[in-house]
């Protein structure tokens, strides 16, 4: 009996045949609109778009009937804010992120050497805020630039004795641009000649209104080397997050961005993910960039074994066979087989773009809908 067609597919899943022909394509088949698709084809469409089987049942099995969106608001749950820190060089995101990640370390967690994996989690009145600790706005405009949209509040670092200089303006264009709520912090108030209300003059100019002036931005003075005001900024983001209703489901396999990608001597490809959606676990098939693989180990941020990673929570991973990039997408698959196939036509793919040979679509486009 003959499968579903590439034009009946798209309708159930609300794609465009072509947008559908075209990720067949980058997989390394050619059909047309009237093509039938076999289950695996199927399959890997529906993860494409964020439509899955509802029951773990093998894809032969699967009854169209049963296929919904993954994101069913029954399995939707609440999910940790993903933030990230910007501003001019020197007014203190560094000293900042530092001091968050001491403030609300529980006693003993750390042992005195604080694992660096570019992302960590802390919890605020039982709720917990992700952090991203990118190095500069490099990561995060690269992130951007490939399609990746990680963060979900941006707060923007303006040192009081300073005011706003020019990586100021840029970062409050990244954070605009991005559409994500901001956060001021006016840091340094510690310091002589600070002036937190001068910089909520000039932060106004930017189009960052003080709730206090009539506007809708929320600004926190701090210091963050005295750690002054850092407890209020960690309300104020619970607060913020909370109104931004931020939902993912847990039920799904993991979707989410590579934060960092590095070599290790005797790891190998060792990378710094967040899920943004589904569950990770240990084991996991895994396609991340063009490079794939099973979950091997899986670290948290303070380098304890995690089985499993569910929504917004940043872990370490190895098990790669190469390293990815920051901003790279990665997926979680049921079957090491698909992952594989995934994983192999993004990487001819690439070589293909890396040689210049010109394609339709970029390497992105292959999971830029999800
Ligand atoms: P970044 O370039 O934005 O990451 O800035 P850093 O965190 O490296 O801070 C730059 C300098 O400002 C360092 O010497 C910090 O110790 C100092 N600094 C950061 N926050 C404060 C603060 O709240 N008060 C004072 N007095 N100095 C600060
Ligand atoms: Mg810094």
């Amino acid at each position: 009996e003959d499968g579903i067609t590439v034009g009946e597919l798209a309708e159930k899943i609300g794609q465009t045949p072509a947008n559908v022909i075209k990720v067949l394509f980058m997989l390394g088949t050619m059909v047309t609109i009237n093509s039938s698709l076999d289950d695996e084809q199927v399959e890997l469409i529906c993860l494409e778009y964020g439509y899955e089987s509802k029951k773990k049942v093998v894809v032969s099995e699967i009854n169209f009937e049963e296929i919904e969106i993954v994101d069913d608001e029954a399995d939707l749950v609440s999910r940790p804010p993903v933030v990230t820190i910007m501003g001019h060089v020197d007014h203190g995101k560094t000293t900042l992120l530092d001091s968050i990640r001491k403030s609300k370390v529980v006693d003993g967690e750390f042992g005195g050497i604080t694992q660096h994996i570019g992302a960590y989690q802390v919890e605020v009145n039982g709720k917990k805020v992700t952090f991203l600790d990118t190095p500069g706005h490099e990561a995060f405009t690269a992130m951007r630039a490939r399609g990746a949209q990680v963060t979900d509040i941006v707060i923007i670092v303006v040192a009081a004795d300073d005011g706003v200089m020019p990586q100021t303006k840029e970062a409050v264009d990244h954070a605009l641009a991005a559409g994500v709520p901001i956060v001021v912090a006016v840091n340094k108030i510690d310091k002589e000649g600070a002036d937190p209300e001068r910089i909520k003059g000039e932060m106004s100019e930017l189009g960052l209104m003080p709730e206090e002036w009539g506007g809708d931005t929320v600004y926190c003075n701090i210091s963050a080397k005295k750690g002054i005001g850092i407890s209020e900024l960690l309300e104020t983001l619970t607060v913020v997050a909370e109104l931004a209703d931020l939902k993912a489901n847990p039920k799904r396999y993991a979707y989410g961005s590579v934060v960092e990608g590095r070599l290790d001597k005797g790891r190998g490809p060792v990378a710094t993910l967040l899920v943004q959606n589904g569950t990770l676990r240990s084991g996991d098939p895994i396609v991340v960039g063009t490079a794939f693989g099973r979950v091997r180990q899986m670290l948290d941020d303070s380098g304890r074994d995690l089985k499993e990673a569910g929504p917004s929570t940043p872990v370490e991973i190895t098990g790669l066979n190469e390293v990815p990039v920051a901003g790279d997408k990665f997926m979680a698959f049921e079957t090491e087989k698909t992952a594989r196939h995934v994983g192999e036509e993004r990487q001819k793919a690439k070589q293909e773009l890396d040689r210049g040979v010109s394609s339709a679509m970029s390497l992105d486009d292959l999971f830029n809908q999800i």
